[in-house]
């Protein structure tokens, strides 16, 4: 019985710190574009590092090539995608949803494994 409430009492010290710390950020901050984005999310370079181990395509979803030596890494929506060239970097950001599926197609389902 004790320990339930300690851990209750626990749970909302953590929650109550979060919206401390939440509640402090948004009005105090004079500059969040600048200052937030990197603290809150990693940077596309991170988001690249991190997710190119288990990236599921080796192919090009605009174009079907083989990504190459020289294939060029985006981040889109915090989602590493991967073209053969700058090209079709393009072409992705015209109707990025449309290539996305063939991404989705390929991924496997999140951490099913
Ligand atoms: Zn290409």
């Amino acid at each position: 019985m004790k320990t339930r409430i300690a851990v209750a009492f626990a749970v909302l010290a953590i929650a109550g710190t979060a919206w401390i710390a939440g509640a402090q950020d948004k009005p105090a901050d004079p500059k969040p574009a600048a200052q937030q984005a990197p603290a809150k999310a990693p940077s596309d370079a991170e988001l690249i590092a991190a997710q190119k181990p288990s990236y599921p395509l080796d192919t090009c979803p605009i174009s079907g090539k083989k990504l190459g030596a020289d294939a060029v890494d985006q981040i889109h929506d915090g989602r590493l995608v991967r073209f053969c060239c700058k090209k079709c970097v393009k072409k992705f950001n015209d109707s990025p949803e449309k290539y996305l599926v063939k991404l989705d197609a390929a991924a496997p389902k999140a951490k099913a494994n």
